[in-house]
């Protein structure tokens, strides 16, 4: 009687609930159509960007002309731009956005040079200095590096067009006795390739998926517009976080893109990058479980103040909440921690959510690889190309699903190239310690 069609009633809601749900997730599973369109468009915007016409990709050159064959023992030492915790969404008390004047941003990098010198019983000499940058620069050589706008949260409007190594050394001018020789300046992609390639020739590509993403790889000169001559090889700073702001990414953008694009420091800016980085992916799930909340799926129905709270969502809570030896009873702990208190049901859906985002990122950061490293086979001729990939960023690294899911869908969209992919170690900072050494090598060379 009456208990029939109670539990006939609880089971009607929870099929509505799952029926609502799978198809706010829809959007997020990419088929194999849609992954190569992607590959096929990414492609595209690589070589137009190459010649120098309109594309979404600026494929900066580099300067750095070749993987190092270790051969450099020159002393030298690497600053990375930011310290970890700033260039991390996980940093305590980071505000939203990150502004600050040019002037004091860069006395402050020259204090904490200067603090390292100094732990490293190295005051006094005058060393050279490479310096990893991760940000879109367009470089005139290796010791040159416009910056062209900022990404990922910061903003320091009245560097944009200035020459971040003039700033450098504009800055270690005013600190007295200070003796610092900036001779190169490096995106961390490259930084990353570089190191890896120290020890795997094979290196020829470079990818960073962390709080932003970006990939780097060797490039015929020949196919490279901007730089004369033929022959050899460059390596190219796609800066491939601004893929799609074109528009060409239009049809895969959900609602929720939009509003984390809305809500971002730069709206229409970094489309790619919004869809993959280790920034966004919380915001969307946040945007998501807002969305369901609102349909009553979730949380019965009661949006939070929590909810409501920007940035609240790490990125680290999806690695965690997706990590596969965790109950959904811990999956609830770790939300009730954000203060979001939720039924069994509730938990699952979340992580149902969590794994649609993350997914999607993985297999549009693959479908990203697999147009590079097709175009690396094409440029050689080559029936099969073996290559290896230095990655390093938290999100590849520390979720637990992420690097694997990048692997997959690459085997599936470039099957005649075999990819191997290496993490580094703070590969950014020892592979900008490389293009130091290489150029004060070639400095040396062209004294003699
Ligand atoms: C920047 C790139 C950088 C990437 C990874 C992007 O936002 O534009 O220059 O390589 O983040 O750090
Ligand atoms: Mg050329």
């Amino acid at each position: 009687g009456r208990g029939v069609a109670m539990v006939t009633a609880v089971a009607a809601r929870l099929a509505a609930h799952r029926h609502l749900l799978e198809e706010t997730l829809a959007p997020f599973q990419l088929n194999h159509e849609q992954l190569a369109a992607v590959q096929a468009q990414m492609r595209e915007a690589m070589v137009k960007g190459l010649r120098g016409e309109a594309s979404s990709l600026r494929m900066l050159p580099t300067y750095v002309r070749a993987t190092p064959d270790g051969s450099g023992k020159d002393v030298c030492f690497v600053l990375r731009m930011w310290p970890r915790a700033l260039d991390s969404r996980e940093g305590p008390g980071l505000d939203h956005p990150l502004t600050c004047p040019t002037l004091q941003l860069f006395d402050h990098i020259v204090d904490c040079i200067v603090d390292f010198q100094q732990k490293q019983g190295l005051s006094g000499q005058s060393l050279p200095l490479g310096f990893t940058f991760s940000f879109p620069c367009r470089q005139l050589g290796l010791d040159q590096g416009i910056l062209l706008n900022w990404t990922k949260g910061f903003s320091a409007s009245d560097c944009e067009g200035q020459d971040i190594v003039c700033l450098l050394r504009e800055a270690i001018g005013r600190r007295q006795a200070v003796e610092l020789n900036v001779v190169a300046i490096v995106n961390d992609t490259v930084g990353t390739m570089m190191s890896c390639g120290y020890e795997d020739p094979r290196c020829e590509v470079g990818l960073i998926v962390g709080t932003g993403t970006n990939a780097c790889y060797m490039e015929e000169l020949r196919n490279v517009a901007a730089v004369a001559g033929d022959s050899g090889q460059m390596c190219i700073n796609m800066e491939w976080g601004a893929f799609g702001d074109d528009g060409s990414l239009g049809l895969l953008r959900t609602c929720f893109d939009a509003s984390v694009d809305q809500a971002s420091i730069n709206p229409g800016k970094q489309s790619f990058e919004k869809m993959i980085s280790g920034m966004y992916l919380g915001e969307i799930v946040r945007h998501i479980l807002l969305h369901l909340t609102s349909l009553g799926v979730l949380f019965r129905g009661q949006q939070t103040q929590r909810l409501q709270t920007r940035d609240i969502f790490k990125t680290k809570f999806l690695s965690e909440i997706e990590s596969d030896s965790l109950a959904l009873r811990q999956v609830r702990a770790i939300l009730e921690d954000l203060g979001l208190s939720l039924t069994s049901d509730d938990a699952l859906m979340v992580l149902e959510v969590c794994q649609a985002v993350s997914q999607r990122a993985a297999q549009l950061c693959g479908a990203g690889v697999a147009a590079v490293v097709e175009k690396i086979r094409e440029n050689r001729g080559l029936e099969e190309l073996t290559v290896s990939i230095g990655v390093d960023g938290t999100l590849y690294k520390l979720h637990p699903h992420f690097s694997s899911l990048v692997a997959a869908t690459v085997r599936e969209l470039a099957p005649r190239c075999v990819v191997t992919f290496l993490q580094s170690e703070d590969g950014s900072g020892k592979g900008a310690a490389l293009v130091t050494a290489v150029a004060c090598r070639l400095a040396q060379m062209a004294r003699v």
